[in-house]
């Protein structure tokens, strides 16, 4: 039965394709190849669908358990379309009610992992793929081209979301555990020095997820929420120069949407599954964001925590710009001394150069008071010869390149809104794919 549609479909395409070629007297490749795909899956769908005709249940197995505590009887056999790898097939299989409660369960559903969903698992990986990949539009074209599945942009959208947010319930299982103290151990080698660095970049989003929150400017409204970065790396070798070396392919990511303690958690599990604690030295990079350094003291205590260098050099050349305004030359050359104390980690003279700084207005000075607490609270992160001297790197350049190739290019590009929810769903899906993790999830939720 199968076989004689499924070989009504091959006819049928022969005949097409010699057709063709009479006319022409040239064999068009592409349209060949494309159509025969097509009938593949045609074919194919045809076998599946015939797979997809559960039974009725036999008379004894017609009451399956209810959540409520009661029995749910079979009522009826029910189908639905199913868009599938090979396109769209019609599963039909049995319906439970419960007299009780009025729960509907299909089993059958929950077995093939088609529960609440017109697409099949395999199509829903595909489609979280793409979606993380790039725009959702540019998804549902990859679709089309690669896998021959007609799809809507929404679609896309909703399933790389809801896999997202899956990815995401379960990293959260995982934080709580990590909390309670109760993850495994991770064994391995010991690790001569582990990185974590730690950022933060706008995402703009729509206007209800900044009601009531105050933007950059003052009395302006925000257009961006602030997603967190962190990233975890390894470093076992530096060059000639004494410059460190990033271990290749050592790098992972987590990020979110989310208050600094709930991103605490989430870089210290990533940390601790990276090998923090056979970590032979330890270190945290960050710029002078408060936040940062509150999650290396409750989370990371005893890591060397370093201010990224060139922050550092930048809240200088602020000053610098203040002081001179539109005087190049001056500007220079006070960098120069400023900078170069800086560079070689003497704190408390640069912070006695700035005290004894000349202000003439009381802005000015206000300014410059700021920049003496900055510089003096991080002095024990500035230590830059003592960090080159041991290897470290002093820059969060890593971090950086980060914010730019996981959130910049797939949250930022022109035209995107984002609600907070999608944006940590597609973040959560992003990092997971990045991290090479999106295989060993997609098992554990077979399983
Ligand atoms: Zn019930």
């Amino acid at each position: 039965m199968i076989q004689q549609e499924i070989a009504r479909e091959v006819d049928r395409l022969l005949r097409v394709v010699f057709q063709g070629r009479r006319q022409t007297g040239c064999l068009d490749l592409e349209a060949i190849e494309m159509a025969v795909r097509s009938a593949m899956h045609q074919a194919g769908a045809i076998a599946l669908s015939q797979l997809l005709q559960f039974p009725a249940p036999a008379a004894e197995r017609r009451n399956i358990p209810c959540s409520c505590g009661h029995q749910a009887g079979f009522r009826e056999l029910r189908s639905k379309p199913v868009l599938t790898a090979v396109g769209e097939v019609t599963v039909s299989r049995p319906y439970y009610l419960c007299p009780r409660c009025h729960h509907g369960q299909f089993p059958a559903d929950v077995e093939l992992d088609i529960e609440n969903t017109e697409f099949s698992p395999g199509v829903r990986r595909m489609e979280a793929v793409v979606g993380q990949e790039a725009p959702f539009d540019h998804g549902r074209q990859q679709m089309k081209l690669l896998a021959g599945l007609d799809l809507t942009t929404k679609a896309v959208e909703r399933t790389a979301e809801a896999i997202g947010e899956d990815v995401a319930a379960r990293e959260r299982e995982e934080m709580h555990r990590a909390m309670q103290l109760d993850l495994p151990m991770v064994v391995g080698n010991p690790i001569p020095i582990l990185y974590v660095e730690v950022d933060g970049t706008g995402v703009p989003v729509v206007k209800k997820e900044t009601v009531g929150r105050q933007g950059k400017t003052e009395g302006q409204p925000s257009h961006t929420r602030e997603a967190k970065l962190g990233c975890v790396f390894t470093q076992t070798a530096w060059d000639r120069e004494g410059y460190a070396i990033r271990d290749l392919d050592s790098t992972t990511y987590v990020g979110a949407i989310e208050t600094a303690e709930e991103f605490g958690k989430r870089i210290y599990l990533e940390a601790w599954k990276r090998g923090w604690s056979r970590a032979e030295k330890k270190v945290v990079i960050g710029d002078g964001a408060e936040w940062i350094w509150n999650i290396a003291a409750q989370h990371f205590p005893g890591a060397i925590q370093i201010v990224d260098l060139f922050h550092a050099r930048q809240h200088l050349w602020d000053l610098a710009r203040k002081l001179y305004p539109n005087q190049e030359a001056e500007q220079r050359r006070w960098m120069m001394i400023h900078q170069n104390l800086l560079d070689q980690g003497k704190m408390e003279d640069l912070t006695a150069a700035l005290r004894s700084t000349d202000s003439s207005s009381p802005e000015l000075a206000e300014k410059i008071r700021i920049e003496i607490g900055y510089f003096a609270n991080n002095a024990e992160r500035m230590r830059y010869p003592k960090f080159r001297g041991q290897h470290l790197f002093v820059g969060s350049g890593v971090i950086e390149a980060g914010c730019k190739t996981i959130i910049g290019s797939r949250c930022k590009q022109s035209g995107m809104f984002w609600t907070v929810r999608g944006a940590n769903a597609i973040l959560a899906l992003r990092c997971c794919h990045f991290n090479d993790r999106f295989e060993t999830y997609w098992e554990a939720r077979r399983a």
